[in-house]
């Protein structure tokens, strides 16, 4: 009896201090069965696909200075100590992510939409906060998608495999409709007690690092101003719509503001004027190869291809290919397979190996995109190849055509996994693009090459390019 007495007698002053003063709002790291290394290996793969499909501006002062703002911010105990890194993408549109474990990503249009560097730093500083707090792997936890997400992310052959009549499973139609990263709302959509936490915690993060708080709210408000709302976005498409309004920004964050420690803010790197002048010097994006290999949003694709046969409309070429086959990648991001039943196996270390069947992507030469060149980037691209698989035996390359380019045709012979017949034969074909050099692996075991040989002939003649 005198127990609960005390403890009562505990509770009571509690409740009536708390009522009396007005307490801080508690800003939570959300519980998630992923571990922090899982969440790092996550955003890695995930950074690999936003840097195949978008442009990655590589100019080293641009760099340098989101990285001095960044890592200021990184440095607080507000960031909960993840490796961050930030990186600039060509895009006009208003957006910013960051992906799970800390790769992060800005594009050149919030840039050009900034009036301050206070400004850019509010944006990093919100979006960091979804990775502190751990929003995404606790919705990745929450949904249970997380298994799913890491055999898409993990390359899930089987379901390209095991599919009865040609129909694709689910991850090979996940992949086929060309998920981006920013369509995946699991990782990128976040509900409106989270955006109010991120707000909450970015602003606590941004005067730790010596920038004023309040250019959080008050850009995300301007934004919604002078861009449209989340309901009917115009530049600000991808991010308002990911990141609702939660009321007030500027009321919520000024009342937390009052509980920081008096600071005069100074942050500042001093370079804003000269980065919005290297900014809009940008020339506009190029297309990138891990869009290009995508099937094109909304196109149906040719209706005059031999009998038998259906068409990959993709964003860079179009090709015809049996229709009893698969067409899709084993991963976002990854390389396009086509191919029949049993055409690819799985990997003991997860990844995809082509039995029989057609393999498209690019490579991009070492000395980058621009300086493709047909010869020199098929030369590179083979010994690369000679590398990777000791097995691997070239003829010289021949020169023919492929969708009305000059291309090379390299036949080699290598040995598959596969317990029966092992020896494959490969017919490489390369031709050279503004974006790298374009390339299908079409692949058959020996045994099966006279069957193959006349399909092959089939998907090479229906290869198209758009310019
Ligand atoms: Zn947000």
């Amino acid at each position: 009896m005198s127990r609960c007495l005390l403890v009562f007698a505990l509770i009571v002053p509690l409740a009536a201090h708390s009522q009396k003063t007005p307490k801080q709002t508690e800003v939570k790291v959300q519980k998630t069965s992923i571990s922090r290394d899982q969440e790092m290996q996550l955003g890695k793969q995930f950074a690999g696909q936003v840097e195949r499909e978008m442009e990655v501006i590589h100019n080293p002062e641009i760099e340098r200075w989101l990285n001095q703002i960044g890592q200021s911010l990184a440095k607080t105990p507000q960031a909960n100590a993840y490796p961050y890194y930030f990186k600039l993408i060509n895009d006009d549109s208003i957006n910013a992510f960051a992906l799970p474990g800390g790769p992060m990503y800005v594009h050149t249009g919030l840039l050009k939409a900034a009036d301050s560097e206070g400004e850019v730093a509010g944006v990093l500083a919100h979006e960091m906060s979804h990775v502190a707090l751990r929003h995404s792997a606790a919705q990745i936890g929450k949904q249970q998608t997380y298994g799913t997400l890491f055999q898409i992310v993990g390359l899930a052959a089987g379901t390209l495999t095991q599919d009865q009549n040609g129909q694709c499973g689910m991850v090979c139609q996940i992949t086929q409709a060309g998920t981006s990263l920013g369509q995946n709302s699991v990782l990128m959509k976040f509900s409106r007690g989270y955006e109010k936490d991120a707000d909450l915690n970015g602003a606590r993060m941004m005067s730790a690092a010596g920038y004023d708080p309040i250019q959080l709210p008050t850009f995300f408000e301007k934004l919604v101003k002078t861009q449209g709302t989340a309901a009917e976005p115009r530049g600000l498409a991808l991010w308002m719509s990911s990141h609702p309004a939660t009321g007030s920004r500027v009321q919520y964050v000024s009342d937390d503001i009052k509980f920081y420690p008096q600071r005069s803010y100074k942050a500042n790197t001093g370079n804003f004027a000269k980065i919005k002048k290297l900014v809009a010097a940008v020339p506009p994006p190029k297309p990138q190869p891990g869009k290009l290999i995508q099937a094109k949003e909304g196109a149906s694709g040719r209706t005059n291809l031999p009998a038998g046969m259906k068409d990959y409309p993709a964003n860079g070429f179009s090709m015809g290919f049996p229709s009893t086959w698969q067409a899709g990648q084993a991963a976002p991001g990854g390389s396009l397979y086509i191919v029949p039943q049993g055409g690819v196996s799985k990997t003991q270390n997860g990844g995809v190996e082509l039995i029989n069947g057609a393999m498209i992507d690019y490579y991009v030469p070492q000395a980058g995109a621009a300086s493709t060149n047909l010869d020199a980037s098929t030369k590179e691209f083979l010994d690369g190849l000679k590398k990777g698989d000791t097995n691997l035996r070239a003829d010289n390359p021949q020169r023919v055509q492929v969708g009305n380019k000059v291309a090379l045709k390299t036949r080699m012979t290598t040995k598959t996994s596969a317990h029966q017949d092992p020896d494959q034969v490969v017919y490489l074909y390369t031709v050279a693009r503004g974006s790298g050099l374009w390339y299908t692996a079409l692949a058959g075991q020996t045994t099966k090459m006279s069957d193959l040989d006349p399909t092959f002939k089939q998907m090479i003649d229906t290869v198209q390019f758009p310019d």
